[in-house]
């Protein structure tokens, strides 16, 4: 396959060429690809099974009244459920720099030959000329939560360079974690309503990453049923269940009532130490927490230190309607809970229903100010953010 250097925003980078659709030989393998460089005729149904491990997707456009790239954009992102970076290669004019945007480019690829004729400053006033508001733009999800209308075009070296994970999609990242901690990398599931989103991409990477499933003895009979279906389904080969130390349990809570009088000791005996035994083995552990869904979460990084341990968060800037967005586009089952009012479920004690508008996480302790049950806590404390760290680094 031949290869060329792309110029963009004045940097250089190798690019895989891909501009045959019937040549799929660039997406063989389990390797991630820097950036995938498709014509505006590509079969994106023969590219969607490697979409996760393509950071970038540059869409030519051979002439500025060729609009198929613009159709090919907006089906990644809304039928593909594609969340990396899409670049508009080609001669296209300011005046449908907005439009680019909107159909879910992340950036427009200039050449010289384009610069002299329109200034940068020319593209980002033509931006300013449209009134974009009626219709919803393409925030790129795992990147500053900013609107993709301040996605101007010499800004986008500078945000990947400030946050070395914007454009990344979740699976990417997941990727590139599992790569760098290969055999020492754990997943810890809840088995919750969104667990099925990493168990699903992390068993499309690897079945063999150890996952974790903390069994209090307290859970819902229909998590223990949703656990065996998702494990057998994904056909995961390193599950481990974990369960108390059952002297612990004899000595601290013999009745099983300490989640009412007590529940940090009872999340402390049935959740901490138990994970503690097996979690501190492994150089890095992936979680599934999202920064909407707590406001301790809400400046929480995709990657962190978690004392001696990276702490991996893919789906970090993911939203409840992208985790539905994901099992639907993939067939995942549902909790069977989720039907019945639960949207967001732990050990069966302390969960209830929510009613319609309630914050999802109102129902997990209802009638106490307990919001987290302590498994991401180091030392009792929550762990420093590390925005701009990357896999190098740790
Ligand atoms: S969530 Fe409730 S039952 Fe489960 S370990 Fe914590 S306090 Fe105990």
């Amino acid at each position: 396959m031949p290869s060329h250097t792309l110029i963009q925003d004045g940097r250089a980078h190798d690019a895989a060429r891909f501009s045959d659709p019937s040549d799929l030989s660039a997406l063989d393998g389990n390797e991630t690809i820097d950036v995938l460089h498709i014509a505006n005729d590509a079969d994106l149904d023969a590219l969607a099974p490697a979409l996760g491990r393509v950071e970038t997707i540059l869409i030519d456009f051979p002439a500025y009244t060729d609009g198929r790239g613009f159709s090919l954009a907006r089906q990644l992102r809304t039928k593909y459920g594609y969340d990396g970076l899409i670049i508009a290669d080609g001669p296209l004019i300011p005046d449908q720099y907005a439009f680019a945007l909107q159909c879910g480019f992340s950036a427009v690829h200039i050449d010289d030959e384009t610069l002299k004729r329109h200034t940068i400053e020319d593209w980002n006033a033509a931006l300013d000329d449209f009134d974009l508001t009626y219709q919803r733009g393409y925030a790129v999800k795992n990147g500053p939560a900013t609107s993709v209308f301040d996605a101007r075009l010499t800004a986008l070296d500078e945000r990947k360079a400030a946050d070395p994970f914007f454009g990344h999609s979740a699976e990417l990242t997941l990727r590139k974690a599992i790569k760098k901690y290969q055999g020492d990398i754990v997943l810890a599931t809840s088995m919750g309503v969104d667990s099925a989103v990493l168990l699903h991409m992390v068993s499309r990477i690897d079945k063999s990453v150890p996952v974790i499933f903390l069994d209090t003895g307290k859970h819902f009979r229909e998590t223990l049923a949703y656990r065996d279906e998702l494990v057998e389904r994904f056909g995961l080969t390193d599950f481990r269940n974990i369960t108390p130390d059952q002297a612990e349990v004899m000595a601290e809570d013999p009745d099983g009532s300490l989640h009412d009088r007590e529940p940090d000791a009872c999340c402390d005996l049935r959740k901490v130490r138990p994970l503690d035994r097996v979690i501190h083995g492994f150089g890095a552990r992936i979680t599934g927490r999202k920064r909407y869904q707590t406001p301790q979460r809400a400046d929480m990084p995709i990657l962190e230190k978690g004392g001696a341990q990276a702490k991996v968060n893919p789906l970090a800037y993911w939203t409840a309607k992208d985790v539905t967005q994901y099992l639907r586009q993939h067939n995942l089952p549902p909790h069977p809970l989720l039907a019945l009012g639960y949207l967001s479920i732990g050990c069966q004690p302390c969960t209830t229903r929510v009613t319609a508008g309630e914050d999802p996480r109102a129902g997990r302790w209802r009638h106490s100010d307990k919001t987290e049950c302590g498994i991401h806590m180091v030392d009792g404390k929550w762990v420093s953010s590390e925005s701009k760290a990357t896999f190098e680094a740790f």
